[in-house]
């Protein structure tokens, strides 16, 4: 049987600077939607990349007096180094300057303008000459250039314009009969209410003020504004083409998840669904609009002094701790909160005292009490039903949440169950059953029990924690980790020999 594919996006990240941890957030979240669908059995594509045009980009290479090309692969390396220290497991790395999405861009844009959906017009902004930038009212506050400070003054530019107009009664229609399409839903009304109806401006999509970008064919001193550029990147990576397309897109085509921030989510819900409209594409089948991690409650900002970066928090703290972090402590449609110290706090109470120490628990008693050999006689007592039918259900359940990209709450079904697990040992009391000659065969199945809860939940932790769930499994000796023998309780064999007990999260104790 083939499997079902899956193709999964992040946007692309704008190259200006380093990203933080708040920017880090969205590959981690749609790595483990990645990692969950390839355990589930989907055949993953997963794709991630940097924006690398514009003016903003052209300036900070100017300031630091490289070439534009030198500067977005220097702020791309980076970037792509922090995506690796996530361990994240994306299939394709794409960067705008490629030249191959430089020409099918070029296609696009001229199919369209040759259609008639993009026509030659004027765009006036406020411009700051000495900056050679175009602002918008809201950006150039009391009349002044956000970057120099200087007076802007209203300019007229020759420049194209895309027709959003004509397609907004298709969308609306589309998003109305599509309940899928935008998450979370309270996006989709906002999207509908204000910016749909009142109706579309047409989008200007070239600039002639500035150099770097993708130059459009037919007219000398345009080059491509961001959105043809940006937004395309989805299809023309996996092979799109105006005048034909590839195998691989075919079978990719529309994506399945399109995961982005909510900042943008105007951008990929009615600028990107129209560009596909327009080029007779069908549209993703979901986009969702992620929530912010905030420091402190707050934006964070390198004026504000409070960026925290992956690389760092990695170094302090391993992958998984900071990976656990982003994805439990993000709701699916709140912001989320990170310090140093709330990071330090629920991990150490998650993985520390709750994880970490039923499987050293768990692992200790078995080798303490038999050498390490589970087996299960199965003297069972009331208090197993509870917990095995809870362990269960788990995946079931879990995959529910993950379908509704509810990550944060998948993992809190599996911290569920083993706190669980800890009440059973509180319950149960290994230590009093060992002490008691009578009792032996139900200790083996006191531990064989919290054995095949381990697995399973190790198992089903793999997509959020890869190298904990590794490390778990190892320590247990597990063979039956695969998705459908996450379904099955009973599936270890009797004889199964553990390793010796590790210490899976040592509690951090701040200095
Ligand atoms: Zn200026």
């Amino acid at each position: 049987m083939t499997k079902p594919k899956f193709y999964l996006t992040t946007a692309i990240a704008y190259t200006s600077t380093k990203p933080h941890i708040g920017n880090t957030y969205e590959i981690v979240l749609a790595d483990a939607i990645a990692r969950f669908k390839r355990f589930e059995g989907y055949d993953v594509y997963f794709q991630t990349g940097t924006d690398e045009h514009g003016e903003k980009i052209e300036l900070k290479a100017k300031e630091a007096a490289i070439e534009p090309q030198q500067y977005v692969d220097n702020v791309a390396a980076e970037l792509k180094s922090i995506w690796d220290v996530m361990n994240t497991s994306y299939d394709s790395f794409v960067r705008t300057t490629d030249k191959k999405h430089e020409a099918i861009v070029q296609k696009i844009f001229k199919k369209l303008y040759d259609q008639g959906d993009i026509y030659k017009s004027e765009y006036v902004g406020l411009y700051c000459t000495p900056c050679e930038s175009f602002w918008t009212e809201t950006q150039a506050v009391n009349g002044l250039c956000p970057d120099c400070g200087r007076p802007v003054s209203p300019k007229k530019e020759e420049s194209y314009f895309f027709k959003l107009s004509k397609y907004q009664d298709r969308l609306e229609k589309y998003i109305n009969e599509h309940p899928d399409f935008i998450y979370p839903e309270s996006r989709k009304n906002e999207m509908i209410n204000n910016f749909i109806k009142p109706g579309l401006q047409d989008l200007c999509v070239s600039r002639s003020s500035f150099k770097w970008g993708i130059p459009v064919t037919f007219d000398e001193g345009h080059v491509i504004y961001v959105w043809i550029d940006a937004l395309t990147n989805y299809i023309t990576f996996i092979g799109y083409d105006p005048d034909g397309s590839s195998e691989q897109f075919n079978k990719l085509w529309p994506a399945d998840l399109q995961v982005i921030g909510k900042d943008i989510i105007r951008f990929h819900t009615i600028y990107w669904p129209i560009i596909l409209m327009a080029l007779d594409l069908p549209l993703p089948k979901t986009v969702y609009g992620h929530p912010w991690l905030l420091f402190d409650n707050d934006k964070m900002s390198k004026s504000k002094g409070n960026v925290l970066y992956a690389d760092d928090l990695v170094k302090e703290f391993g992958v998984d701790r900071v990976r656990y972090y982003l994805l439990h402590e993000i709701p699916y449609a709140n912001d989320g909160s990170i310090t140093r110290e709330l990071l330090i706090e629920k991990t150490n109470n998650d993985l520390s005292n709750i994880l970490g120490n039923l499987v050293t628990r768990t692992v200790s008693m078995a080798n303490k009490y038999f050498d390490g050999v589970v087996s299960n006689p199965k003297v069972t007592e009331e208090a197993d039903d509870a917990l095995i039918q809870s362990v269960s259900s788990l995946s079931d359940e879990v995959v529910q949440k993950m379908n509704e990209i509810k990550v944060a709450e998948a993992i809190d079904l599996i911290i569920n169950v083993l706190k669980k697990c800890n009440k059973y040992i509180d319950d149960t009391t290994p230590w009093a059953l060992a002490k008691d000659e009578s009792k032996q065969d139900r200790l083996k199945t006191v531990i064989y029990n919290l054995i095949e809860c381990i697995r399973i939940c190790a198992s089903l932790l793999a997509p959020f924690m890869p190298e904990t769930s590794e490390k778990i499994l190892n320590n247990i000796n597990a063979e039956h980790t695969s998705f459908e023998d996450t379904k099955t309780f009973g599936l270890t064999a009797d004889g199964t020999k553990l390793n010796n007990a590790e210490i899976i999260f040592e509690r951090i104790v701040e200095k």
